[in-house]
């Protein structure tokens, strides 16, 4: 290894480092390069004999030289990466945090225009004179750098720990019990389309978390007559009634366009030209109705049809709601989806409702409906989700307060 020189190298040193830089980062990165001064500055700077650990503020460039020229990585755990963009490397006792920390110093650039143009991106990166930028960086070596002594919080020496681990109910992997009730893909972190949860769903159109919905048109209510509608309509009559006054699929006559107009209804969404438009979505009452046919357990009955997009459960009989609450935890940590109950281990009455259900969005996107529903699953998942026992002894006084489910399952937003 070529000894580096706090100020420059000569030129056959300066094409051994591009050469490990090459061999390591796949080409002379200006950055990985700089780094190198960097490191071995930083390096040179900690006393003899000390273990240390890296610290790097940027993800561009500069790890990759901590990892090629210390024995600190992203995979042992030594090198920490906290990514503020910002070119700067510290190197710390790994026991006592104190160590040097070395940043590339703006106020240091003036004899080195090239490396301020690249480091400022003073100008796009074809008309940089990447020549000339490679011989100010061996001219400058670490000269370009501050230095300052640094001591790093007592929280950060502490040794990373995963802590318990998981089986993900939905895609079987093993994840940190840290995390919740889901591995964070399949709560919609994951980078891939659809997730990992269902390889083979086809359907499940263009993908990301925030998918928009199907292809929907906005169009005038006078133009709508003969479209179906996409979802109900309530009517509010204050202190009368809350009604649907139309409901999904419902074809609309020339006579309901006043009525709309009354309700204060002057555009309407129905579905777009395309037939399969639809296909890789579920109608918010379908996937209510679905959802809480699944939820519900024995001594418990779904409320059906659907009321704009949200089913209810209720008691069957008298009796002590049961609720798997990690599972209703899981549940809602599907993206888009939602349930919730009265508080397990309610005495209620026969009739009385115990629990809701509701997709989120107007069309839920298929893959997560798949994800919900298999959580749902009572033969796979060990029991329902929701059920209702019969007591031996009822005592009356005991019901449990109003729940607030209700409140939660109401829509926040207006639908369209
Ligand atoms: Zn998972």
């Amino acid at each position: 290894m070529p000894q580096v020189d706090a100020r420059h190298v000569g030129h056959d040193a300066y094409e051994q480092i591009l050469e490990r830089v090459r061999g390591f980062h796949g080409y002379a990165a200006p950055g990985v390069v700089l780094g190198f001064f960097m490191v071995e500055a930083a390096k040179d700077a900690m006393p003899e004999g000390v273990l240390y650990d890296a610290l790097v503020e940027t993800g561009w460039c500069l790890p990759d030289a901590v990892q090629m020229l210390t024995p600190c990585t992203i995979g042992n755990g030594w090198l920490k990466v906290r990514n503020f963009g910002i070119y700067a490397v510290s190197l710390y006792d790994k026991r006592t945090g104190q160590g040097v920390r070395v940043r590339l110093d703006p106020a240091r650039l003036d004899p080195y225009p090239n490396i301020r143009t690249w480091l400022l991106k003073l100008a796009p990166k074809r008309e940089q004179n990447t020549p000339a930028l490679m011989e100010e960086i061996r001219l400058a070596g670490a000269s370009v750098c501050s230095f300052a002594p640094v001591q790093v919080l007592p929280e950060q020496l502490q040794k990373r720990s995963k802590g318990s681990i998981a089986l993900c109910p939905l895609c079987g992997d093993a994840y940190p019990a840290s995390h919740g009730r889901l591995c964070r893909p399949c709560r919609g972190e994951s980078p891939f389309d659809s997730g990992y949860a269902e390889p083979s769903s086809g359907s499940a159109s263009s993908g990301s978390a925030v998918a928009s919905g199907p292809r929907l048109r906005l169009v005038p209510v006078e133009q709508a007559v003969g479209a179906r509608l996409v979802h109900d309509m309530t009517r509010i009559e204050p202190g009368v009634s809350k009604d649907a006054a139309f409901v999904r699929g419902q074809i609309l006559e020339p006579g309901d366009v006043c009525r709309l107009q009354r309700m204060g209804r002057h555009n309407l969404y129905v579905e777009g030209e395309d037939g399969d438009a639809l296909s890789g979505w579920v109608h918010e009452d379908e996937a209510a109705c679905a959802f809480a046919q699944a939820l519900a357990g024995p001594g418990t009955r779904p409320v059906l049809p659907a009321r704009e997009g949200k089913v209810n459960l209720e008691a069957a009989t008298d009796g002590l709601l049961v609720v798997d609450r990690g599972r209703l935890e899981a549940f809602n940590l599907v993206p888009d989806v939602m349930a919730a109950t009265r508080r397990d281990g309610s005495l209620v009455k026969k009739g009385m409702r115990v629990a809701g259900t509701r997709a989120i969005p107007l069309h839920l996107r298929r893959d997560l409906f798949g994800k919900a529903m298999r959580l749902l699953d009572a033969e796979a998942m060990g029991g329902p989700l929701v059920r209702v026992t019969r007591c031996i002894q009822q005592r009356s006084a005991s019901w449990s307060p109003a729940p607030r489910f209700s409140r939660a399952l109401s829509r926040t937003s207006s639908s369209p």
